[in-house]
Parts: C-alpha cells; sequence; structure tokens
C-alpha cells in the first residue's frame, strides 16, 4: 500500500493532511468540496502491480490501505473480453467489454466498497451506512456481513426488488426512503453525523473512487498498454471519475505514456453530469447541479450527483466527453450485447454499447480507435426490467411433437 500524501479539495485546492477529514473539504461543503487522494507517484513506478494476486490489492502500490484490513470478498479481477465482429461491423480498430458485473454482489460497487471497508476497519470505525440507487447498498452489505461489521442502508422505496432481496440476505439495516435517491443520499449523510457510522454513498466518500480506479488498471495490464478511448455509465460520477483517476495515475506515475480519452454515459431523462460537462466546458459554472431525473435505468437515475465536480474535471482532463442515450437505446442495447456477447447487463451496465454506437455514428471514434466499454451491473439485478418487452417463451406438452413443432418455427 503507497499512504496517501493528501487529500486535496477538488474545487477550492486546500491539502488536507492525509485521514485528517473523512468526506469533504469545510469551507467548500458537499459536494463542491469533495476530496481528492494524492500519492507521491515517483515512489510507485518500479513496484507496480504485485506480480500476485487476482484482486484489486494487486495494485496497493496505488492504494490508500493495505489488504491486511480488507475482509475476504474478492473484489476486481474482472474479465476483459475481445469483441472482434464489434469492431469490425462498426469499422473500429477493436472493441472489447470489461465485464465489472463480475464481483461478489454483482456490480462494479465492489471495487469502492472493498477499499472503503478496509479504510473504515483501518479507522477502528464500528459502523458503515449508504445512501443508494442498489447497487451500492447491496454491495455495502455484502462486505460488512464479510466483515460481520453492522451496517445502515437507505434507499429510495422504489429500488428494484432482486437489490433489495441481496440487502435482506446479507443481514444489513434497511431504511426504504418514501422519497427519491437525492433525498436518501441526503438523509444517510445526516444520520451518519448522528451515528457515528462511516459514510460509503458514491461522491461523499473518496475512498470508494480510490477502488472505482482500479478497474483502469487492469484494463492497462490486460492490454500491455491504455486503449484509444473507454467508455462508462454514469450517475453519481464516483465511477467515471475512478476510470479517469486511474488512468491518469498511471500517467503520473509514468508507467503509461498517454492517457485514453473517457466518455460517461447518461440517461437523456437523468443528464445532469452531462450537463454540467457542457457548462463547463462554456465556462460556467459545475454547481449547483440538480435536475430532475426519470429513465428505467435505475442505477444511473440521479438528479444531484455527488461527484459532478470530479467526473468532470477528470473527463476533461482525459480529453472525453458526455453522450446521453434514450430509454429505449439503452433497453435495446441490453438486449442487442446479452445475444452478440452473452453479457447480460442492466441497462446502466449496456449503456457504453448504446453510447458506442451513437459515438461512432456521430464520427467521435473511427477505425484508429480501441474501445473499452465497462459493464458495470449485471442484468440479474432486476431480470423483469430489462425482458419486460421480450416474448414469452411457449409453453408445450411433454412430447417430442410439441418441440418439433417449436423447432420448425424457429429455422
Ligand atoms: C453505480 C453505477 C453506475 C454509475 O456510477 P456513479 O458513480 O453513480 O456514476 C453505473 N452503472 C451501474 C450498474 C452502477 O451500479
Ligand atoms: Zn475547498
Amino acid at each position: 500500500m503507497a499512504e496517501p500524501k493528501s487529500f486535496r479539495c477538488v474545487t477550492c485546492g486546500w491539502e488536507f493532511a492525509a485521514w485528517s477529514v473523512d468526506y469533504f473539504c469545510p469551507r467548500c461543503g458537499f459536494p463542491a468540496g469533495n476530496l481528492e487522494v494524492l500519492y507521491d507517484y515517483a515512489q510507485v513506478s518500479r513496484s507496480f502491480p504485485k506480480p500476485s494476486g487476482f484482486s484489486l490489492w494487486r495494485y496497493g502500490g496505488l492504494l490508500p490501505v493495505g489488504e491486511e484490513h480488507a475482509v475476504r470478498l474478492r473484489a476486481g479481477g474482472t474479465p476483459l473480453y475481445s469483441w472482434p465482429a464489434a469492431a469490425e461491423e462498426l469499422g473500429l480498430r477493436g472493441v472489447w467489454i470489461k465485464d465489472d458485473s463480475l464481483q461478489p454482489t454483482a456490480s462494479c460497487k465492489d471495487r469502492g466498497t472493498a477499499v472503503a471497508v478496509a479504510v473504515a476497519r483501518k479507522l477502528g470505525r464500528k459502523a458503515l451506512s449508504c445512501a443508494s440507487t442498489g447497487n451500492a447498498a447491496s454491495s455495502l452489505a455484502g462486505f460488512c456481513a464479510a466483515g460481520g461489521i453492522p451496517c445502515y442502508i437507505f434507499v429510495p422505496k422504489n429500488a428494484p426488488a432482486p437489490k433489495i432481496a441481496q440487502l435482506l440476505a446479507f443481514g444489513a439495516h434497511v431504511f426504504r426512503v418514501d422519497g427519491t435517491y437525492d433525498q436518501a443520499f441526503a438523509l444517510a449523510l445526516a444520520a451518519s453525523q448522528e451515528f457515528g457510522w462511516y459514510n460509503r454513498s458514491d461522491g461523499l466518500n473518496p475512498m470508494v473512487v480510490e477502488g472505482n480506479k482500479t478497474v483502469s488498471f487492469e484494463i492497462w495490464e490486460e492490454l500491455g498498454e491504455v486503449p484509444e478511448a473507454v467508455v462508462v455509465a454514469v450517475g453519481d460520477g464516483a465511477v467515471v471519475a475512478g476510470v479517469c483517476k486511474g488512468f491518469l495515475e498511471l500517467k503520473e506515475a509514468g508507467l503509461s505514456p498517454r492517457v485514453p480519452r473517457v466518455f460517461g454515459v447518461q440517461a437523456e431523462g437523468a443528464a445532469a453530469v452531462a450537463h454540467a460537462f457542457d457548462r463547463f466546458r462554456r465556462g460556467e459554472p459545475i454547481l449547483p447541479a440538480e435536475e430532475p431525473a426519470e429513465t428505467l435505468a435505475d442505477s444511473i437515475r440521479v438528479g444531484k450527483p455527488a461527484d459532478v465536480v470530479k467526473a468532470v474535471k477528470y473527463v476533461a482532463k482525459t480529453g472525453g466527453g458526455f453522450v446521453t442515450v434514450s430509454d429505449p437505446e439503452l433497453l435495446s442495447a441490453a438486449w442487442e450485447l446479452a445475444r452478440k456477447t452473452g453479457v447480460f447487463a442492466e441497462p446502466s451496465g449496456a449503456a457504453p454499447y448504446a453510447a458506442l454506437l451513437r459515438l461512432r455514428k456521430e464520427g467521435v471514434f473511427g477505425e484508429k480507435d480501441r474501445v473499452v466499454l465497462i459493464v458495470t451491473g449485471s442484468g440479474l439485478k432486476d431480470p423483469q426490467g430489462v425482458t419486460r418487452a421480450l416474448p414469452e417463451p411457449p409453453v408445450i406438452r411433454p412430447d417430442l411433437q410439441s418441440v418439433r413443432e417449436v423447432v420448425e418455427k424457429c429455422s
């Protein structure tokens, strides 16, 4: 592990001694004052990554806490699949799918959770909490179960049933808030301060981005270099901020000569970060970034993005941008991805594929580009949401003739 050099406010740049604050710069408040964790990058390069281990702790040289504090569930080490048919069809140099749904609780959130829970143990915190549209909650609940640590979870009342089922199975204390995710977020923060819980909420807790960035280390390591572009779905902005930070740190540490362009994807009906990015490019303030949020992709249904400043500034640093896609595009991307690759993603997880089609058509990507799509969550998280519009399979009599009748119709 690397002891962080300092924590720095993402808006005013004030540097704090590492660990002297948990969440944000008191001068700027939340979310303007979210923190970045800084390291002494010159120290990193020769020992990075560790020669063994399949989990994200392999990248301890750029993590704020040592593996000895981690719980036993494995985060990271997910597969990167080449998808040559898509590259050929779209006229790109290469397309890959990074299937980050293949983690203990079936979403990308397990990376940030693994690091945040290890930090809580290192700091001697007795309980954790978070607000979540669903995946961060099930992730935190799972890792707390593994560590025997109590956790308190705030989800909007309308979170998908399979995600709530995970929470109950893991034995979390669950509050279903009769309100939006954004209201659940504010309540979780207030309750954490009241009861002394360590809060893992996306955006609020800077350790989450430290875990999230390891997906980029894996992509770099597996390809042997960085690709030209990486695409990932965005709600609060903590995942895309992590993706960018990982690549920016590889460059900073002298491990990669360049940084890929990182593109964030949002739903058209929940695009607060994309709109903030447009304002930033026009030289206008990033905050406040508060908008209505309506989309079937529940994991990115966020109206008040908690990590918007970091997400916008980091994406701009990579030379990337934001794309918005419609709900029908999200659904058909999920079906097409499942049919063509065997990777069954929830709609948010399939968003990068929808964005790829859009960006290719608009000429943002061309024949020189190798593009990695990060699938952030499993279709099994909300199977009815994804398959509702697909035809029901036939019910047949238990005889071969019935099978034959159906097979003849298939061909
Ligand atoms: C959390 C999540 C995202 C987006 O992450 P943010 O940090 O909220 O931007 C995307 N897809 C899935 C499946 C997620 O669970
Ligand atoms: Zn500040």
